[in-house]
């Protein structure tokens, strides 16, 4: 896999820059529970983290007197001219804004900074990774370079078939988004931790699957441990379980001693809805042992008060451990938020949801492949 390193030189070239914007939008003027560093007054982007992600990709181009066109998402349908003022600010330089893909030619000839053009999902092809949407978004350009981690999971028009029509580079964040991540993945298994909730099992089991041999231990909560607990024939009330618990947990030794259940909940209407305070004890301890941890999804549902409080308890063993600390996911990091824990305590935060569960279950990302990563390996 080439990276930006390896460019010969980037004095006058035209790159077009995949960047990943996909941000929480906020129609409300004023946020609750953000620090207040993070928004400004009528704010639009109510989680600015993977703005602030690219800055330093972009700012490296504009150094080195590249021309930087980006392309990005925001939602399949989500429009990007009424964000350009915040994107300034965050960025700390104007944007120039290209609605059709036919400007960016024109626009290069006579460069005046770095542009940004509408939300990719909105021209027809993206999401079918049709050549001649990458074709056309290529004319004119020299240079492809993917910093968008986050799309790295998906077979797209800007993240694979671009890839074929221009020489192709991972940018600094997909570096470095590999490289974390598999640290966290090669990490000595004594000692690593991996802490798993939320929703949507079928997307964690993999990892745990995958990572099961190589930690010393799983603490669960959430959907996935509602559906192993069902499956070890525990009652579990009117708890949120999948129809499919049988095909997400195939492959998985349930009764894997790794494997850790929470021992006590706080209930509502019979449903498991946060984990309890023997269960908040036993993990805190676990994970105040640990040297590894990687984190996703929030201990119960968090965005009530009553029910937040195993996800905040967690979330500040986590950050308070000397550990090697890996977290990820949307709504782990907005818990994170909204219990003013800053990502800096971290050791990394990573802006990939699905491609970040992608990755640590060893699934190849067609983003990745696309850069020539696994031919590498
Ligand atoms: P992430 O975006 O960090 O990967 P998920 O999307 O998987 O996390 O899960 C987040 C959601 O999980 C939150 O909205 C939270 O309310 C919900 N959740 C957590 N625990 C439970 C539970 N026991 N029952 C129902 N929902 C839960
Ligand atoms: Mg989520």
């Amino acid at each position: 896999m080439k990276t930006v390193k390896d460019i010969p030189n980037l004095k006058d070239k035209k790159v077009l820059l995949r960047v990943d914007f996909d941000m929480a939008l906020n129609q409300q003027l004023t946020i609750n529970n953000q620090p207040s560093s993070s928004v400004s007054h009528g704010a639009r982007i109510a989680e600015p983290f993977r703005v602030e992600k690219q800055k330093l990709m972009i700012d490296y181009l504009i150094e080195h007197d590249a021309k930087v066109v980006m392309v990005a998402h925001l939602g399949d349908t989500g429009e990007f001219a009424p964000l350009i003022p915040q994107l300034h600010m965050l960025l700390g330089r104007e944007i120039a804004f290209l609605k059709s893909i036919e400007e960016i030619p024109a626009y290069l000839e006579n460069y005046a900074g770095p542009a940004l053009l509408e939300n990719i999902r909105r021209f027809p092809g993206e999401k079918e990774n049709d050549e001649e949407l990458a074709q056309k978004l290529s004319s004119g350009l020299d240079i492809y370079i993917n910093n968008a981690f986050a799309v790295c999971h998906r077979k797209h028009a800007s993240v694979s078939a671009v890839t074929k029509f221009l020489p192709s580079y991972a940018g600094f964040l997909v570096e470095e988004e590999i490289a974390k991540l598999g640290q966290a993945i090669d990490a000595p298994a004594e000692e690593k931790v991996i802490i798993m909730g939320g929703v949507k099992a079928e997307t964690k089991a993999p990892v745990i699957k995958n990572l099961i041999d190589n930690a010393d231990k799983i603490l669960l909560s959430g959907v996935i441990a509602n559906d192993i607990a069902k499956a070890r024939g525990e009652d579990i009330g009117r708890s949120v379980v999948d129809d499919n618990i049988n095909k997400i947990l195939s492959n998985l030794d349930i009764a894997s001693p790794k494997l850790v259940l929470p021992v006590d909940y706080i209930m509502a209407e019979n449903r498991r809805l946060d984990i309890g305070e023997k269960t908040i004890a036993m993990y805190r301890e676990v994970i105040n042992s640990a040297k590894t941890i990687i984190w996703n999804g929030p201990m119960g549902v968090f965005e009530k008060d009553e029910f937040s409080a195993g996800t905040k308890l967690v979330a500040q063993a986590v950050a308070d451990s000397s550990a090697i600390k890996i977290i990820g996911g949307g709504d782990t990091i907005a818990a994170v938020n909204r219990f003013s824990i800053p990502l800096e305590k971290f050791t990394f935060v990573s802006t990939g949801g699905g491609a970040m569960l992608a990755f640590l279950a060893g699934e190849r990302l067609s983003g990745l492949e696309a850069l020539g990563y696994y031919a590498d390996k």
